[in-house]
Order: structure tokens, then sequence, then C-alpha cells
């Protein structure tokens, strides 16, 4: 993986995809994003967002949430799926910051480096790489590249991963070779890219606007 190679991507991926209006991302206060990314687990940005929107509605303090019946949580956030899973697991993830800060809030976080950041949020139940990642990039604006599995195949394909590098690793790794201006841009791109273009099942290389710089694709192993 180049710098420079990611640069390329990076511009074809925005002529390509910038218009698009379809770009939404977690966005707030990092225990905001920390939500809704739990929120986005298995389903659309569509049906996650709306589940946010309904659970800030009816409860509009994390400490609302953080006291209320897993049912009533659930019954919030039923359109996002998985309803019964993730009301425990935010109700959970609200009680142990409450306990570990004193407080509903993950404003201590700006003061920390990103590592310290980054072990913070997975010492959280149910909170994993990706998720640590999208709260420092959406809600704390640090460069640091959330890897999730669209990101995950486009870079095997591309050569820029190798095939034995596992994808919670993904993310420290990449994130050396991408320019920091880059790396909320690049992730929202190649999230696209994958929806529309190299999908998991029958990519459509012919009219993919990276192909020539694709491995997999110079290597006729897709
Ligand atoms: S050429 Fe095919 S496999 Fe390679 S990035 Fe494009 S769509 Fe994906």
């Amino acid at each position: 993986m180049k710098t420079q190679s990611v640069r390329t991507v990076h511009g074809k991926l925005k002529t390509a995809y910038a218009s698009s209006e379809r770009f939404t991302h977690p966005h707030g206060k990092p225990l905001d994003v920390l939500i809704q990314t739990i929120l986005s687990q298995n389903t659309t940005d569509h049906n996650s967002f709306r589940a946010y929107r309904k659970l800030r509605k009816e409860m509009p303090r994390w400490s609302l949430v953080a006291e209320a019946e897993p049912e009533a949580i659930a019954d919030c956030i039923r359109e996002g799926g998985l309803a019964e899973i993730k009301s425990l697991r935010i109700k959970g993830v609200l009680n142990l910051i409450k306990e570990k800060e004193g407080r509903i809030s993950l404003a201590r976080l700006e003061q920390m480096t990103d590592s310290n950041a980054l072990h913070f949020l997975l010492s959280l139940p149910g909170v994993g790489v990706k998720t640590a990642c999208c709260v420092l990039l959406f809600g704390l604006g640090r460069p640091v590249f959330p890897v999730d599995t669209h990101i995950f195949r486009i870079s095997r394909r591309l050569g820029w991963l190798d095939e034995d590098v596992k994808i919670e690793d993904a993310g420290g790794f990449m994130q050396k070779h991408i320019p920091d201006a880059c790396v909320l841009s690049l992730h929202l791109y190649l999230i696209e890219h994958g929806r529309r273009t190299c999908k998991a099942r029958n990519p459509q290389c012919t009219d993919c606007p990276i192909k020539g710089h694709c491995r997999a694709h110079r290597e006729k192993r897709i």
C-alpha cells in the first residue's frame, strides 16, 4: 500500500461519488456517535438514523436511557433491527460510562491521545475496533480510519492489504498510508464504492473507476 496510490484512488472515487446525496455518517458529540454506531450495526443507515431520532425524541437525555427498562428502549429503536440486543448494549454502555466517569459523558476523551481513547472505548461492552474508531473520527475529528466489511473487502482486492491481515488490525496499518485530510472522505467513498460497485458478489469491474489500480482485477482473480 503506497500513499501515492491512495491519493490517486481517492481522487477517482471522489470524481465518481462526491456528488452522491447518500452520504450520511454518525455525527455529534462522542457519546452521540457511539450510540449511533451501535444502532447502525447490521442495518441500513436509513433505519439506524430513524431509530436514533426516535430514541432522542422519546428520551432526550442519556440519563433517561440509562435508567429506562430495556423493553422501553427497544420500543424506541425497533426500526433499527436487533432491538432487544441493542437496547441491552446501549443501556450497559451508558451505565458503565457513568460508573467509570461519574457522569454519562465521553467529554474526557477529548483530552486523551488516540490510543488512550481507543483503549477506553474498547473497554466498554460490545464496543469493537470499528465502533471505537468511528467515535474518534466522527465524534472527535481525529484522523483514525475505521474499517468495515466493505472497506476490508475492497482493500484486499486492491492489494492494499495482504490476505493474512485481520479486519481489526487493518485500520491501524492503512492509516499510516492515508493522508490525514483524506481519512474521512476516503472512508465514505470506499463504503459507497462497496455498496454500488465493488459488491461482495458480482463486483461491477467493467464500470469500476479504480479498476486500473486493482490487483484482483489485474490478476484476473475476479
Ligand atoms: S476492479 Fe472490480 S474488484 Fe477491483 S475494485 Fe473495482 S469493482 Fe472491485
